[in-house]
């Protein structure tokens, strides 16, 4: 990456994970001087380790949220306009509940609802509609049995290779004149009269910059500076994430999504001749820095994919990788939940932005750069 810091930007965005460059795409697009300080490699945290799935909003039907429906689904249909090689429609299934919300006549309904809006987002693919049980029997092996009361059909994207989709971003970015600068961490922000100054050092050397404005994109690590002058945005309660990555493919063509038991919500998707499952959520309990893969937290989460999908039957051998990441949410419960979208905060032209998504990179950068006028 462009190794030379200079002094004055208009923008200064801390981090570069997802969220730090989505909002650094929207800023060029703006025409912002911007810089981009990632203490590492870009996206090499919290955005290295996501499940990929591209969601187009269905789940938010539930809720009744039809603005944020049309916006996954206008995220999605861009990112796969974006980068078709890369980005790419997928089937899923997701089994259905005997009674409630999420059995098949509600599911049926919203089924066609959400063919419905699509039509607004002209472009994107597929069919959303409920399967039976023998259709799922038929179609998808490790599910026969497990779906007694059918399941839910629809297509979302798969980011099938995340590494390449930063390059390319990053590639992007270039050529839109922002400046990225990686290995440079950042130590403290301070308000100005007129500006902001940010004090970051690269490779042992401390470099002062001023900047007009500043958007703060550290992920789980957004309160670790020093900030003066600057009204800090909400502190949420952290939870790790857990992918596995097991060496066997369950299925090459679908998304498959599970609630266990006690409700936790699974999905098994195909990477190549491996499949993805996740994603457990449990609460960060050492510090930040001490963040890592806990043995006991495996069994727990073997376990529970064994009961959703028993014909997967996992074992430890079969674990070629666990991605981990750190999350914000609602709170420190055994069973945390995921604060259900970013949140944004600002503050004469200081903003921090907290993403519970990757998916949502570009629409949350635009709200992030609109939010430094506010
Ligand atoms: C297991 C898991 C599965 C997921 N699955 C999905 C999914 O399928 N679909 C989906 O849409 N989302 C998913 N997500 C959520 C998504 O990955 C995150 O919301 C998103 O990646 C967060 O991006 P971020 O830029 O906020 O954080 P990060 O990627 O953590 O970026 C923060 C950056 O700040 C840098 N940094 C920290 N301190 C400093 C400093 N002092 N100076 C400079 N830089 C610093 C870090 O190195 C890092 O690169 C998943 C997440 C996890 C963990």
């Amino acid at each position: 990456m462009d190794g030379k810091i200079e002094r004055h930007y208009e923008l200064a965005i801390l981090g570069g994970g997802i969220a730090g460059l989505g909002a650094a795409h929207e800023a060029a697009k703006r025409g912002y001087r911007a810089v981009v300080l990632e203490r590492g490699a870009f996206c090499g945290a919290t955005s290295s380790n996501s499940l990929r799935i591209i969601h187009g909003g269905f789940r938010y039907l539930q809720s009744l949220n039809f603005p944020r429906v049309l916006q996954s689904m206008q995220d999605q249909l861009e990112l796969c306009r974006w980068a078709p090689h890369l980005v790419k429609p997928i089937k899923c299934v997701l089994t259905l509940d005997r009674f409630g919300l999420k059995s098949p006549l509600p599911v049926a309904l919203a089924a066609w609802l959400y063919g419905g809006l699509k039509r607004l987002r002209p472009g994107l693919a597929g069919e959303n509609r409920v399967i039976s049980a023998a259709e799922v029997a038929k179609e998808i092996p490790l599910l026969a049995g497990a779906a007694p009361n059918g399941a839910l059909l629809w297509t979302d994207a798969l980011l099938n290779d995340l590494h390449k989709f930063h390059d390319f971003i990053c590639g992007r970015l270039t050529a839109l004149g922002v400046q990225l600068v990686d290995q440079c961490a950042v130590t403290a922000v301070r308000r100005q009269p007129e500006d902001f100054v940010v004090e970051c050092r690269r490779g042992g050397e401390p470099h002062n910059i001023s900047a007009r404005y500043v958007i703060n994109t550290l992920g789980p690590w957004i309160n670790s500076l020093e900030k003066q002058g600057l009204v800090p945005g909400r502190t949420p309660f952290w939870c790790k994430a857990y992918n596995l990555v097991i060496k066997k493919q369950l299925d090459a063509q679908y998304i498959l999504g599970r609630a266990s038991s006690k409700g936790r919500l699974f999905f098994a998707v195909p990477r190549g001749s491996a499949s993805a499952l996740g994603t457990w959520y449990v609460p960060l309990k050492e510090p930040l820095a001490e963040a890592a893969v806990h043995k006991d937290d495996l069994v727990d989460f073997v376990a529970a994919l064994n009961q959703t999908f028993p014909k997967a039957a996992l074992n430890f051998s079969e674990i070629e990788h666990v991605d981990l990441g750190v999350l914000p949410c609602h709170s420190n419960h055994a069973e945390p939940k995921l604060l259900g979208s970013e949140v944004i905060t600002a503050d004469r032209g200081y903003v921090e932005v907290l993403s519970t998504k990757y998916t949502t990179f570009l629409s949350q950068g635009r709200k992030a750069v609109q939010a430094l006028k506010v």
